[in-house]
């Protein structure tokens, strides 16, 4: 499995811990099922993002980058997310990026395009005509809008709002992404072989990281849905150029999540931050609760109310914990079992732990099963990652 990683110029918000608590889930179903997981992340530790920011505030990128990627990794811990075997950042990864790129290029994959209004010569955009043809006659073959599934009109509005360049003078086709960034002044930047100094694109980082440390194809890429377009479909694009198979079998994206019935915004101020949460002295294992409680792929609100319901559900399961039935452990893992391997339905197995704790009370009175509570706890811990 290969989750897109955060670009690590700001803190955590409900939309991230979203997402990489939905592929925690599967990575739990997975491993209570026997499977061996191997799972990879990327952080985008270089990124015109970062710059900005770094720039704006006068802090350094490297410390920006490096403070932003603990408080990631801190927020992730505390949220009970099992860490990837690799993460990998992006400027690690350079001396393997330069060479795919500039096997595309050798390819007639990839072009540079002339410099034009204060722009330097030789930025290199990737061919997404060619690449289409080059695999067009293949099974399984990417083209254009084989992973997004959108159209022209669909794809060219959303690479405008989400950090592509359609208006870019000299480029072949408004849709081909950036693969290398030439060295500009005040920015940094990396050798890069035949293509010059400069720093790689987004979308051949993730490609050529998954590429190095996983099977081809993997079996999950992931990420949230606005990684949909263009950054899925674009590295699922590079990864069949560079080597004639699909990147991934599948592709999942987890749903968006607003405050209060309105999009999350840097701009609109009203992030929810998991690192704001728990130094209010709120516990992560009910901020885990609270996203629980939607399935990975619907689009959600948090809201004080979603949040004190998931605050009062674990008080009654710890309550119920404490009389637990005898027998009740094994039919609960079995529902929560059920559940998740149906499309990871989070709610459904969320509805199974409340019914087993609502009859818990009544059936063990004062004295409950010590071997029920440890398996529940287990079982609670295990495929949900919530601590009782
Ligand atoms: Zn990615």
């Amino acid at each position: 499995m290969y989750v897109c990683g955060i670009t690590p110029y700001d803190a955590t918000h409900m939309g991230h811990a979203a997402s990489y608590v939905a592929f925690d889930l599967l990575n739990r179903a997975w491993r209570d099922g026997r499977q061996q997981v191997a799972y990879v992340q990327n952080v985008t530790d270089v990124d015109d993002p970062l710059l900005e920011r770094a720039t704006a505030t006068g802090v350094d990128w490297r410390e920006l980058a490096a403070s932003q990627i603990k408080l990631f990794q801190t927020d992730m811990e505390a949220l009970n997310v099992l860490a990837p075997d690799n993460y990998v950042g992006a400027v690690e990864a350079i001396p393997q990026i330069v060479p795919a790129i500039e096997s595309l290029v050798q390819r007639g994959l990839a072009y540079a395009v002339a410099g034009t209004a204060g722009e330097p010569d030789g930025d290199i955009y990737y061919d997404v005509e060619a690449a289409g043809k080059h695999s067009a006659e293949a099974r399984d073959a990417w083209t254009l809008g084989s992973i997004s599934g959108l159209s022209d009109a669909e794809m060219l509005e959303l690479f405008a709002e989400r950090g592509g360049d359609p208006g870019r003078a000299g480029k072949r086709q408004a849709l081909d992404p950036l693969l290398w960034r030439v060295a500009r002044e005040g920015e940094p930047s990396w050798p890069g072989g035949e293509l010059g100094e400069g720093r790689p694109g987004w979308h051949i980082e993730c490609t050529v990281i998954a590429q190095k440390y996983l099977p081809a194809p993997f079996t999950v890429q992931g990420g949230g849905s606005d990684l949909v377009f263009p950054h899925h479909e674009m590295g699922a694009g590079h990864a069949y150029s560079l080597t004639g198979v699909p990147l991934a079998k599948h592709f999942a994206h987890a749903g968006m999540v607003g405050l209060d019935g309105e999009k999350m915004s840097k701009s609109k101020g009203n992030l929810v931050l998991v690192s704001r949460l728990r130094a209010a002295g709120e516990e992560p294992a009910a901020i885990r609760l609270a996203i629980l409680a939607h399935h990975y792929r619907s689009d959600w609100s948090w809201t004080d109310e979603g949040f004190a319901a998931a605050k009062e559900r674990l008080k009654k399961w710890r309550a119920a914990a404490d009389h637990a039935p005898a027998g009740s452990a094994v039919p609960l893992i079995e529902g929560l079992r059920a559940a998740l391997s149906d499309d990871l339905d989070a709610p459904r197995a969320l509805a199974a732990v409340d019914a087993w704790a609502a009859a818990a009370p009544a059936a063990g009175a004062a004295t409950g099963s010590a071997v029920d509570a440890a398996l529940v706890a287990d079982a609670v811990d295990a495929l949900l990652g919530v601590v009782l």
